[in-house]
């Protein structure tokens, strides 16, 4: 059995800091826990100008990315933890072998093996 405490620890750390990065540009979805959303950085602005509304429409892309990008980070920390508690963490869900912990180390979110690498963005 791997001891998956000081995974646990890193996971929890990262899982902290990505959720407050989140809480900065979107809302989590009260409906869908891995759902965020992105919300817009203020709408005081009243007056009807072209220019602005074109400044954030950009500002608004831009951020649906950014929460993007970090909600496939957050989910991803989500799913290691949640196999951590099922005992299935440092599995590789290709070959079933043991993920090596160098690979783990750096990135305790992997789902395969060194070998199976390039497999693991198909998973879904
Ligand atoms: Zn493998």
């Amino acid at each position: 059995m791997k001891d998956t405490h000081v995974y646990k620890t890193a996971l929890e750390e990262m899982l902290k800091n990505i959720t407050e990065e989140l809480k900065t540009i979107g809302i989590h979805n009260p409906n869908n826990p891995s759902d965020w959303i992105a919300v817009p950085e203020d709408l005081d602005t009243e007056e009807p100008d072209l220019n602005l509304a074109a400044d954030s429409v950009e500002e608004w892309n831009e951020r649906t990315a950014i929460v993007a990008t970090l909600e496939t980070r957050y989910n991803g920390i989500q799913s290691a933890l949640a196999r951590i508690e099922t005992g299935t963490f440092g599995i590789c869900e290709v070959c079933k072998n043991e993920i090596e912990e160098k690979r783990l180390a750096v990135s305790p979110t992997a789902r395969t093996c060194m070998v199976h690498l390039e497999e693991e963005n198909s998973l879904s």
